[in-house]
């Protein structure tokens, strides 16, 4: 089984829903970078204050406050049994910085996978966003309707808007990915990491895709 991965694709593709489902099913530790951010402003703390000026606007927050937190994160005790990061790596500096890491930590990447789609449907998606404010499960005001309007099915959390999920902070988000991130998978592709997926096919055989794929090595 591959256990330690690294999920990427552009704002929307899918990879906040795939990364639930496949930490649960294959028992791995979630790293999210977006989740960790929107927690520390929740809670009110100095990183959540600094994280938020960056995340509203939709630009990326600095790589040296971004390392820091993941290099911390996967040097616990419980990443050792498979670790799936979701958000992170996304720019040059942060992929490098996570080799050494895994070096010194003895962890290293097994696979990368890319969910990519294309650009209006990643407009479509995220403009109808909601996300649970309790577990951050991830719903769409036509195609993925919670039972209950308003309403978390899972845990009865109350549903919200991102800050970011508006056009113009969305605008920003896609450029950074473009300029930024989309090179990360050249790099990847180099070291024989890379594995791309679509994600503008159904949810579910999408997650039994990237199953078998986890499996299978
Ligand atoms: P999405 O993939 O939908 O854009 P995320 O929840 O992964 O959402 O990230 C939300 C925001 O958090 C990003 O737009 C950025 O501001 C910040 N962020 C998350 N991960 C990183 C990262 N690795 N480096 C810099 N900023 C990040
Ligand atoms: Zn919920």
């Amino acid at each position: 089984m591959l256990k330690n991965i690294i999920l990427m694709g552009p704002p929307g593709a899918g990879k906040g829903t795939q990364a639930k489902r496949l930490v649960t099913k294959f028992d791995l530790i979630h790293i999210s970078t977006g989740d960790m951010f929107r927690e520390a402003i929740k809670e009110n703390t100095p990183l959540g204050a600094l994280a938020s000026s960056y995340i509203n606007k939709g630009d990326l927050v600095p790589d040296d406050v971004t390392i820091g937190i993941v290099k911390e994160r996967l040097a616990k005790e419980d990443c050792k049994n498979g670790f799936l990061l979701d958000g992170f790596p996304r720019t040059i500096a942060q992929a490098e910085a996570l080799s050494k890491i895994g070096l010194e930590i003895n962890r290293p990447i097994d696979v990368v996978i890319n969910i990519d789609c294309d650009k209006n449907e990643l407009i479509r998606r995220i403009s109808g966003r909601r996300v649970c404010k309790n577990c951050g499960a991830p719903y769409h005001v036509d195609t993925m309707k919670p039972k209950t309007e308003g309403v978390c099915d899972i845990c009865g959390g109350p549903l919200y808007q991102r800050k970011d999920d508006n056009k113009e902070a969305l605008e920003v988000r896609l450029q950074h990915y473009v300029n930024e991130t989309r090179p990360l998978l050249e790099y990847y592709e180099k070291q024989g990491l890379l594995k791309n997926f679509d994600g503008s096919q159904g949810s579910d055989k999408l997650f039994d895709e990237l199953s078998l794929l986890i499996l299978n090595k």
